[in-house]
């Protein structure tokens, strides 16, 4: 099959008929023919079709719009600026030509046209606006990315002594004019930026500017602080005419040139890294290149660079945070965070690393290894016949996007043979923004697995607690910084953190408070009735060897409390009639309650039996033993352990033995049994 080859379109503009015609017969093999018949028609078909235009043969002299005033008007559009334009004069009035040479015409043919002539200028102006335009920008006419360096490289040789600064100017949010308004809004922006440093540029001896790619532009100006605010704030308001809702911003990221031999593209190197510091906040649109951009610019490469490495040679490790359940006060559950043990740096925490693998997709990788990991672990403690409570994993919002995810997911548990409920997949909340419906949709087939869901991170973003109700999560994370940032405690963020944890509860949510630090913020949680917290206050994130001994000790802690309930026994005791005093007095062994407080131990309570053998209305005697028994009570209160003793009374050898049966704030009561050692 023959391949057609895509023929450049001419514009005529005329008005007689027969000329046209003529034109279009000599023309029509090489080239498209757009014809208007006068100056009006042309200017309308260029709104249409400027894009394929390569030349235009216009006629002075039309009705309706004549040719100088269709000139007048097509100078002002930026746009058509790379079109060249041919004039057919019947060479009457010299003033015409003239005229025509300052707005910018090309070239001249003589009427009636000499076809061959004419085709041969079209040519020559068609050759000549190609290699013009690779130095121009079609959108706004500026100078291309190429052009541009070189002409500030000449600029920079000329103006030796001044000091100049490199601006790379672009617009935040540029991406959405076109998504949200279309190709041609945006295109009206970019024009809009680029007349405004055509008018700039009058100011200025020295001043070269250029489109660079998509919503970047850059200049290259004669140095002062009040320059660079001019440039910004000039652009800045004229993109408010273009349409005041748009809420779009241009940030300048400037690099002052201290190097002039440097390559430009270098100056244009540092002007972006000043940039990325004031992309996406409010107020602040200018940024200056200072040399530690430079230095964390480095640290981000090693960072990317060191990944593979880190990841083979399992360099990042799991710490665990545990959650403590504000009701029963005991912990429940954890959040593995990843640590990075570096053999040569040591420990770097995440804030140096989650945001660069963040910004480039790294972090997929980095959150499947420490899903593997969490499910290692719970699968050994599983098979050491421990009953672990769940694990939360944080799962960044690049995996949230991940097509994959469910079935990366299910793989993994499966692998491992790890119920599904002892993973919670923590979730934070600006990824639930972005595309609500994509993200709700995953979360529903992870729920068709059994996992839980945490809504990680709630209040930092722009959610509101209408939200709340639409999203089908099993937790929600509540970050305690989100009252830092309104600022006084007992003020409004209090307030508001009191009304999304009632929210969440009449949603039947339960709440997750993060970064929990003072006592005071744990009694403020348990009255506005969160149900978890998690912070510093009980303990910082921590090895898998600490959290697991961690959890022996709270659990030991357990056994302990579980002890203070015998207080309710003791409380019993005091009533001789209760059942409780029956069987004391009937046991078969001396038996006494002491109270221990503030140094000093009393004797609550004895049985029959005891008064019998021990005979405590022997005083002497009572008092050696009281000190015996206070040495080594306090021996066992520090520990929290039940000791025996071995004592003489009346010729037998007894073994004493003490029980911890409750405490309450410095009061220990502790149960004493008498045990006769039989002499062998
Ligand atoms: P996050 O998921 O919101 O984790 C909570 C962060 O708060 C942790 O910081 C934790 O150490 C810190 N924190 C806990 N209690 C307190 C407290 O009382 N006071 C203060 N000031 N901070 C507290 P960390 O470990 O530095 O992690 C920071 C962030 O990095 C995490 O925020 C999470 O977004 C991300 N991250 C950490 N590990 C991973 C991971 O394995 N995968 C992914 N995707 N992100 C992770
Ligand atoms: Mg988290
Ligand atoms: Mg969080």
């Amino acid at each position: 099959m023959m391949m057609m080859e895509r023929k450049n379109t001419i514009l005529i503009v005329d008005d007689e008929e027969i000329i046209k015609k003529s034109l279009e017969e000599v023309l029509k093999d090489e080239y498209n023919i757009l014809q208007a018949e006068n100056g009006q028609v042309a200017l309308d078909m260029l709104a249409k079709h400027a894009k394929k235009i390569v030349v235009i043969v216009l006629d002075m002299v039309m009705p309706v719009m004549d040719g100088l005033t269709f000139l007048e008007d097509f100078r002002n559009h930026q746009e058509y600026n790379n079109i060249p334009v041919i004039v057919a004069t019947s060479n009457e009035d010299e003033g015409v030509e003239q005229k025509c040479l300052e707005y910018g015409v090309w070239d001249f043919v003589m009427k009636p046209y000499n076809p061959i002539l004419l085709q041969f200028r079209i040519k020559n102006v068609i050759d000549k606006s190609r290699m013009l335009m690779s130095e121009r920008d079609p959108v706004t006419g500026l100078y291309t990315k190429l052009k541009f360096y070189q002409k500030v490289r000449q600029m920079l040789a000329e103006a030796v002594g001044q000091k100049f600064a490199f601006v790379r100017i672009d617009i935040d949010r540029f991406k959405m004019i076109n998504n949200f308004y279309g190709v041609q809004e945006g295109d009206k922006v970019l024009i809009t930026i680029a007349q405004e440093l055509i008018k700039i540029s009058a100011v200025f001896d020295y001043f070269v500017y250029a489109r660079l790619e998509n919503d970047v532009f850059a200049c290259c100006l004669p140095y002062e602080e009040e320059n660079i605010e001019i440039l910004a704030n000039d652009l800045q308001l004229n993109l408010k005419k273009v349409n005041k809702d748009y809420n779009i911003k241009v940030s300048c990221g400037v690099y002052v040139i201290s190097d002039y031999n440097m390559d430009v593209s270098e100056m244009y190197d540092r002007a972006y890294l000043a940039a990325k510091t004031c992309k996406g906040k409010f107020v602040q649109n200018i940024a200056y290149y200072d040399e530690s951009m430079i230095e964390d610019m480095r640290q981000e490469q090693f960072v990317i660079n060191a990944v593979n490495k880190a990841i083979e040679e399992e360099q990042f490790v799991v710490y665990l945070q545990p959650k403590i359940n504000l009701v029963t006060g005991k912990p429940y559950g954890a959040e593995a965070l990843v640590r990075w043990m570096h053999p040569t740096k040591g420990m770097i925490a995440p804030a140096e690393f989650i945001p660069v693998y963040e910004r480039n997709g790294i972090i997929g990788r980095l959150d499947q290894y420490m899903w593997r990991k969490v499910c290692a672990l719970l699968r050994k403690w599983l098979d050491e016949g421990k009953n672990p409570d769940p694990i939360s994993v944080n799962v960044s919002r690049v995996n949230i996007y991940n097509p994959h995810l469910v079935k990366i997911l299910n793989k993994i548990i499966t692998e491992y043979r790890i119920p599904p409920q002892l993973l919670n997949l923590e979730i934070t909340e600006s990824a639930f923004m972005e595309d609500q419906s994509l993200v709700m949709k995953t979360v529903k087939r992870l729920h068709d697995l059994g996992f839980k869901i945490m809504m990680d991170d709630f209040g930092s973003g722009y959610s509101s607690l209408n939200v709340l109700k639409d999203m089908d999560v099993d937790y929600l994370k509540i970050d305690m910084k989100f009252l830092e940032e309104e600022k006084t405690f007992n003020g409004k963020g209090e307030k508001v953190l009191t009304s999304v944890v009632r929210m969440a509860k009449w949603l039947q949510l339960p709440s997750i408070v993060e970064g929990v630090e003072t006592e005071e913020q744990v009694d403020f949680l348990k009255c506005i009735g969160c149900e978890y917290a998690q912070g510093f206050y009980y303990a910082k994130p921590m090895p898998v060897v600490e959290y697991e001994m961690y959890i022996a000790r709270e659990k030991k802690k357990e056994e302990q409390i579980s002890k203070n309930e015998n207080a309710d026994m003791i409380g019993e005791l005091w009533n001789t009639r209760s059942s409780v005093s029956i069987l004391f007095d009937a046991l078969d062994v001396p038996i006494a309650i002491y109270e221990y407080r503030n140094d000093k131990i009393e004797l609550l309570r004895s049985n029959n039996l005891y008064e019998e053998y021990i005979n405590i209305e022997n005083e002497e005697l009572m008092k050696q033993e009281i000190v015996e028994l206070k040495k080594k009570i306090k021996r066992a209160l520090v520990g929290n352990l039940d000791y025996e003793l071995e004592i003489e009374r009346f010729k037998k050898q007894y073994c004493v033995l003490a029980k911890v049966l409750g405490q309450r704030e410095n009061t220990w009561i502790i149960m004493v049994t008498y045990l006769e050692i039989l002499n062998k």
